[in-house]
C-alpha cells in the first residue's frame, strides 16, 4: 500500500469511529460502568408502573447484542488506527503477509488476510 491509500483508509476508519461513538452514545446508561457490567444499569424497580418497566427491560435486552457488536467494531477500528500510527497497519496478524488494499477498502479494520479468515 502507498501512503495515499493508507491515508484514505485512515479517513474511513476515523469516520466509522465517529459514527460508532455517536451510536454508542445513545446507550447512555452504560457510560462510566466497567465493561460487561450491566446489572447496575438495569431500570429501577419500585413496584409501580409495572407494565412500563417490563417494556423498558425488553427494549434494554434487545439492545445488548447491538451494543456489543458496536463495541467490538469500535475496538477493532481503534486497534487499526493505532497500527497506522505505529506503521504496522495492513499486515495479517496470523501470517504477517500484507492484507490486500481491496479487502481493506471494504473493511479497513480487518486484522487478517483473506487466507487466514
Ligand atoms: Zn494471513
Amino acid at each position: 500500500m502507498n501512503k495515499k491509500q493508507i491515508t484514505k483508509l485512515k479517513n474511513t476508519l476515523e469516520e466509522n469511529k465517529r459514527s460508532l461513538e455517536e451510536m454508542l452514545g445513545r446507550f447512555a446508561q452504560k457510560d462510566n460502568l466497567p465493561e460487561g457490567d450491566w446489572e447496575t444499569s438495569y431500570p429501577n424497580f419500585n413496584g409501580n408502573h409495572q407494565e412500563e418497566e417490563a417494556d423498558e427491560v425488553e427494549e434494554y435486552s434487545s439492545l445488548l447484542p447491538v451494543e456489543h457488536a458496536l463495541e467490538t467494531k469500535l475496538k477493532n477500528i481503534e486497534e487499526a488506527l493505532k497500527k497506522i500510527e505505529q506503521g504496522t497497519y495492513g499486515k495479517c496478524e496470523k501470517c504477517e503477509k500484507e492484507i490486500s488494499y481491496k479487502k481493506l477498502s471494504v473493511s479497513p479494520e480487518s486484522k487478517y488476510c483473506k487466507d487466514c479468515l
